[in-house]
């Protein structure tokens, strides 16, 4: 379906959980999430209803996330549920890769094609300090274990966090001349309630391309990043930049919460509800959502903050 400003929305970023075993700094708080009550989130049938709905209003691509999507219990049934759906084209998952060693055979079975793992750093003491209780160890061996699944494609997503991960911008982009996957850099968004980063932290992508002079640019790929390629390596370097360079004109997607919350756009209070819809109304609800999407998200720094009154860990990013 295409909006009032003629952009084809084609892609759907389902958030199947608020819950997390991770407390990344910038996405959650501390003593996590006021566990809502399960009446209030979607059940795994309104879920794939959804997904229909979506389906049938052009959406080819979808996207499971969270919270951390792996903490599901019924994560790999709900990805074979999606794969079925026809108009579907490609199902992907971003988790941060702790449980791929138990469940990243099982999910490429079901249908996943794509797997997006966040990794902030390769210092384990910092691992555990920017993710309040993670073990660099698990992450790494997460990304082991999809790498010998077979994903037919594999992004690391980093933060650029300034004062934290600034330093290890080579070290993260060489993973690309080691394994084959793309490593992708994401400027630090400032959530409504996520952490107390001064503004020193918010860096634009540049300082990538300062720290790393020899990447070669490539052509963009209809994804949101500007891409590059070190010499030699497998796979590309991703730059993503939605604070100091914003990619609103070409936004092809929206996004549903778990508690049944369509959101036109990730820095948007507006919400539309499906919770308790019949999958007709869903379509009704969906099409409304894709007129209303705004034209863009509206000035994003360190002063002024997302406006999307939830923290990441209740959007999905
Ligand atoms: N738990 C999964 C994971 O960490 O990959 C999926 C959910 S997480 C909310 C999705 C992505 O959002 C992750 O790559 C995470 O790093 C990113 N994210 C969370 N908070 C962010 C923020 N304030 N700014 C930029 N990216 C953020
Ligand atoms: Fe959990 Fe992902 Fe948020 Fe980290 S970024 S707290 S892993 S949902």
């Amino acid at each position: 379906m295409i909006d009032r400003y003629g952009r084809e929305i084609r892609y759907l970023r389902l958030s199947v959980t608020e819950l997390c075993n991770l407390r990344c700094r910038y996405c959650m708080p501390e003593d996590g999430v006021c566990k809502k009550r399960h009446e209030e989130m979607l059940t795994q049938e309104e879920m794939l209803s959804a997904i229909r709905a979506a389906a049938s209003l052009g959406i080819q691509k979808l996207r499971l996330t969270g919270g951390e999507p792996l903490v599901k219990p019924n994560i790999v049934s709900l990805c074979e549920g999606a794969a079925q759906t026809p108009g579907i084209r490609e199902i992907c998952l971003t988790t941060n890769g702790l449980l791929l060693p138990r469940l990243a055979k099982d999910l490429r079975a079901a249908g996943v094609k794509r797997l997006n793992i966040s990794l902030d750093t390769l210092d384990p003491e910092k691992y555990h300090y920017i993710t309040r209780r993670g073990s660099l160890e698990d992450a790494l061996k997460g990304i082991e274990a999809a790498l010998a699944a077979g994903f037919e494609k594999i992004k690391l997503n980093t933060v650029l966090i300034g004062g934290f991960n600034d330093g290890e911008i080579r070290p993260l982009a060489e993973l690309t001349k080691r394994y084959p996957v793309d490593l992708r850099f994401i400027e630090l968004m400032p959530m409504y309630d996520s952490g107390d980063f001064g503004p020193e932290a918010f860096i634009p992508y540049t300082v990538v391309t300062d720290t790393l002079p020899e990447l070669e640019p490539l052509p963009a790929d209809g994804s949101v990043a500007k891409l590059y390629r070190l010499p030699g390596a497998q796979g590309r370097v991703g730059l993503i930049s939605p604070v100091s360079a914003h990619f609103c004109a070409s936004c092809n997607r929206i996004r549903i919460t778990a508690d049944g919350k369509i959101k036109p756009c990730l820095h948007s209070p507006d919400e539309l509800s499906i919770k308790g819809l019949t999958e007709e109304e869903m379509v009704q609800v969906l099409r409304r959502a894709i007129l209303e999407k705004p034209q863009w998200h509206g000035e994003l720094s360190y002063k002024e903050r997302s406006h999307a009154n939830r923290n990441m860990n209740q959007i999905g990013g």
